[in-house]
């Protein structure tokens, strides 16, 4: 990187501090620690809230805790700013001005809730559907989907469609769970840690700690990514690669790896549908679908009698490699011999993807070779007897010590979703997935997609007044499983599970606005939002979202989105659009709990769970949003909302946490349950839990035995553990899924096979994107506008030392991150003649930036990239307009629409992943040119919107330990 310093002193940049500090001389001593769950980002890491007579002087990690023993990074150390922030919202506002004005009253409660409850109400006596709740990165979306099914509406979902759903969803259907949350590598047996796309910080304190040990054990880390910042900066191998073409890699590398006959079979065998038969008959209807038993079991063939049985039989040794024919005379082929034909393909051979790439063909031969030789020389074996789903007894557990992560640099692309399968894939061929030294899931994973829920929703079963019979979200497998209605149109407002994108397995939240605004397929009447600053830095194209949320319908005089409800904690940019704002507490005044229903904080080794608590005192006049939503949904009458009188069922979020049972035994929390608390995993209610989590450290966790540790897919006794658990109900081991015949439906009725086919618009996408072994395609963006005229990358991805916007208002961050430059390659700098600071044109199919630059040399040659949501409105985030991070500071957003350009036929299609829906943020390609130096200034500059946050009145001052004295005008 350059020398450009992008810190300049704080009293000068950071504008909204314009006074003289005055030394506190008052030694900072707590006279009591609270252990609770940061929520600085997203890690959810244990920490040690130090008080003072009531109010915070110091959080330090909790060294008892599983997900960061002690660590803590800057964000959680800066928690103490975001507790004390100026933008920190006061009490439930009412719009008074024009949408966008920020002009707001302060309301009660009382009035707030009541005008809410009424304006659903009406909708759900109507159409429920005509409510679309969707939320951002809250980690309550167990209660949250619950409500929207109580509701009846199937317009729900949370920020995966725009983050990461392609690594999500590929995980769930070829493994049955994924990175992060579900998983991570064996950081203490590995020997090899392989990164694909992971930005600088992503799942910071633990993959930081991760990457410390297997640095002090002189472990080789390699990460493939276009930037080399962060966690790529301290690899010991950067692969410098094109943005988009990760797949294409990937598949050069299995190439490789079939090439040379470094896989392991064993494995494979026993724990992938490798060996199973499909069905070879093109121009049928079964074409591509598995050979299946009376029972349905997929079958292989034995080699010994040359019979077709099922795959579960014990002892069977399957022939992979010879063609047979069934009892109808129609050929089966194994899914190895489908991969061996798909990949040693000579389009994958490194010398044929090293151009697209930007990897020679030298260096995946290279990559190759290390896998390789890592896993299948460096083999561990651990001496714990264990037994497999078929009652094998094996004396080891044997472990490929090669372990991956991945994120949302190879899965935000419009190809992502196989891409993430393919690194799967490569996976399994090395036998790494769970094993000793490899990637390892965490419980309550893996599970595979059968024991997912399909989405609810379908047209007949939306009624008014009434619950879905199911969760808005789920995994559909077959076309059947869509929701569209009797002419095949999309039932849900975001078209998710429609055939523009079938697997869309947490939404499309970035095309909610944009197709209520369009009334496309319907119009909508409430959109109730929390967490999710759309009118900024969530929303693709942010100018024409806010364009869309102001816009009014001449026939009505109405917004066209009539009702605007929405909750935060903070004044952010999308507050200013909102009718009628439901002020949230900061993490450190509520209830939460990191549940086991949602995305729990579990290790390999251990299941565990996690509380929020209010361990500082609430002083304004602002409501927990899930306390909220329990009341709004009281008041609505929803089922298991209210008791058998129609009164409140819970007081608030806390006593949801305790008392809510989402099956009989099986509550939101997993520990100290039961009459004496005693109970794990199932049990009854106890009335103390939350008294025994906090006496716990805020955590409850239970290690698994031994034996259960490894292979948990195929393993009986974790099996065991997990039924004992209440993950489910009885054991379900499964294989993975290496071929997938979700997949084939879909192709198959693109290639006009069953009763619901895609409409020929999409029936030539769907054809060649489901492919059931994934197949590379190049990004959409780049193949709709022209190399000439946009032949360069561009990309995001969010700051080390902060999460997205949360830290926009966070005195301390900002002075880590007060703007952000455009960061170019040196080739590109060399092409442009440009140099740090210099002012350029940014231009894409959808619009132009102006900014400022600073060449990087770590960085793909062909490639320029920002942090994402560091620019703001000016005036937004209780921030003076003239902050840096207005005037200097600006969102790569503006050059992202959230649909591709026209295809000629007057159709436009969603900018997304045309499997799952996965926003297509980092297929952008623009073209730059030297600004004007003599004329700088940030382009496009939008007027100020008024901040409704705490200190506009009364004014205050943000003090910690050094006090200022606010001088005239001074908002913070
Ligand atoms: S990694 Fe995230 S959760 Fe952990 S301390 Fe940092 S901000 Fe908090």
């Amino acid at each position: 990187m350059s020398s450009w310093c992008l810190l300049e002193p704080t009293m000068q940049r950071n504008q909204i501090m314009k006074a003289q500090p005055v030394i506190n001389t008052q030694p900072i001593v707590s006279d009591e620690i609270r252990k609770t769950t940061c929520y600085m980002c997203a890690c959810r890491c244990g920490i040690n809230v130090h008080l003072k007579d009531g109010e915070i002087r110091y959080i330090e990690g909790n060294r008892d805790h599983p997900v960061n023993q002690g660590v803590l990074c800057a964000k959680g150390s800066a928690g103490i700013m975001q507790h004390n922030s100026p933008a920190r919202l006061r009490a439930p506002l009412r719009r008074v001005g024009p949408r966008g004005s920020g002009q707001f009253e302060e309301i009660s409660w009382d009035e707030a809730l009541s005008t809410a409850a009424e304006w659903l109400a009406d909708v759900r006596e109507k159409d429920p559907k005509k409510l679309a709740f969707f939320t951002g990165r809250d980690q309550s979306q167990a209660l949250t989907g619950w409500w929207a099914q109580q509701y009846g509406t199937p317009n729900f979902a949370a920020h995966g469609g725009f983050c990461s759903v392609n690594m999500a969803a590929a995980g769930i259907y070829t493994l049955g769970g994924a990175f992060w949350e579900f998983g991570s590598p064996d950081w203490e047996l590995t020997k090899l840690f392989m990164m694909f796309g992971v930005a600088e910080d992503h799942d910071s304190n633990p993959i930081k700690m991760g990457i410390g040990q297997l640095k002090s054990r002189g472990v080789r880390v390699i990460s493939v990514n276009p930037v080399q910042t962060g966690y790529s900066a301290v690899a010991d191998d950067w692969v410098s690669i094109t943005p988009g073409t990760d797949g294409l890699l990937i598949q050069s590398l299995i190439y490789e790896l079939l090439r040379t006959n470094r896989i392991d079979l064993d494995y494979l065998i026993r724990y992938t549908n490798a060996p199973w038969r499909v069905i070879h008959a093109p121009g049928t209807e079964s074409h591509g679908l598995f050979a299946r038993d009376d029972h349905g079991d997929a079958m292989v063939l034995c080699q010994s009698t040359q019979s077709l049985i099922s795959h579960k039989t014990p002892g069977v040794t399957p022939n992979i490699t010879e063609k047979t024919v069934d009892a109808e005379g129609r050929e089966l082929v194994s899914v190895f011999s489908l991969m061996v034909d798909a990949w040693l393909d000579q389009d994958y051979a490194p010398e044929a993807t090293e151009a697209r790439t930007g990897v020679s063909a030298d260096r995946v031969r290279a990559l190759a070779a290390e896998l390789a030789r890592v896993a299948f020389e460096e083999e561990i074996e651990l001496p714990i007897e264990w037994t497999d789903w078929k009652g094998e007894t094996h004396q080891t557990m044997k472990g490929r010590p090669v372990s991956m992560h991945a994120m949302r640099g190879i899965s935000a692309h419009s190809n992502g979703f196989q891409t993430c399968r393919a690194l799967h894939i490569l996976q399994l061929l090395l036998g790494s997935v769970d094993v000793p030294g490899g990637f390892r899931f965490k419980p309550p994973y893996p599970k595979s997609v059968d024991m997912h829920p399909k989405p609810a929703g379908k047209a007949d079963s939306i009624r008014p007044g009434q619950p879905l019979t199911g969760a808005p979200l789920g995994y559909p497998r077959s076309p059947e499983d869509l929701l569209i209605d009797d002419d095949g149109q999309p039932v849900r407002i975001d078209k998710a599970f429609s055939w523009d994108a079938p697997l869309s397995a947490h939404g499309l939240m970035h095309m909610v606005i944009s197709n209520a605004h369009a009334g496309d397929p319907y119009p909508i009447d409430v959109l109730f939002m929390y967490m999710a600053n759309m009118a900024w830095n969530s929303s693709m194209n942010s100018a024409g979202v806010i364009d869309m949320l102001t816009d009014v319908d001449p026939a009505t005089g109405e917004y066209k989105i009539p009702k605007l409800i929405y909750s935060d904690a903070y004044s952010s940019e999308m507050v200013a659009y909102a009718d009628l704002v439901l002020p949230d507490t900061t993490y450190l005044e509520r209830h939460d709990c990191i549940s086991l229903l949602d995305r729990p904080i579990c290790e390999p080794d251990a299941v565990a769970d996690a509380i929020r608590w209010p361990v500082v005192e609430l002083k304004r006049n602002v409501r927990g949003f899930q306390s909220v939503l329990l009341d709004l949904g009281a008041r609505l009458g929803l089922p298991g909302m209210v008791d058998d009188s129609g009164a409140p069922k819970y007081q608030d979020y806390a006593d949801y946490i305790v008392n809510h049972q989402r099956k009989p035994g099986v509550g939101p929390l997993a520990g100290f349950r039961g009459p004496d608390g005693q109970a794990i995993g199932r049990g009854d209610s106890h009335s103390d839990q939350l008294d025994r989590y906090i006496e716990n450290g805020g955590f409850w966790i239970h290690k698994l035995p031994k034996e259960a540790r490894y292979y948990k897919a195929h393993n009986q006794q974790y099996q065991d553990f997990a039924v004992d658990m209440g993950f489910y109900d009885s054991p379900a081991p499964y294989v993975y899924q290496i071929y997938s015949e979700e997949l084939q439906k879909f192709r198959l009725a693109a290639e006009g096979f069953g009763q619901i086919q895609p409409p020929e618009h999409l029936r030539e996408r769907v054809r060649t994107s489901f492919t059931p072994l994934p197949e590379w395609y190049a990004p959409f963006e780049g193949s709709m506008v022209s190399e000439s005229d946009y032949p360069i990358y561009a990309l995001t991805q969010r700051p080390m030392a902060m999460y997205h916007s949360w830290g926009s208002q966070n005195p301390w961050l900002r002075q880590i991150h007060g703007h952000n430059p455009l960061f170019v390659s040196s080739e590109i700098a060399k092409q442009h003649q440009l140099s740090d600071g210099d002012w350029v044109w940014v231009a894409s199919h959808h619009g132009r930036i102006k900014v400022q630059v600073v060449v990087m040399h770590a960085l793909n040659p062909n490639t320029v990239w920002t942090w994402n949501a560091i620019g703001k409105r000016k005036g937004a985030w209780q921030l003076n307009p003239d902050a840096p991070e207005a005037t200097k500071g600006f969102l790569l957003n503006h050059l992202i629409h959230e649909l591709l350009p026209e295809k000629g036929d007057g159709l436009r299609w969603a900018n997304s992943d045309p499997i799952t829906g996965q926003a297509a943020w980092y297929d952008l390609k623009v073209s730059i040119t030297k600004a004007d130096q003599s004329d700088p200034g940030i382009y496009p500059d939008f007027p100020v919107i008024e901040s409704p946050g705490e200190l506009v009145k009364p004014a205050s001052t943000v003090t910690y330990g050094i006090q200022f004295q606010p001088t005239k005008g001074d908002r913070s």
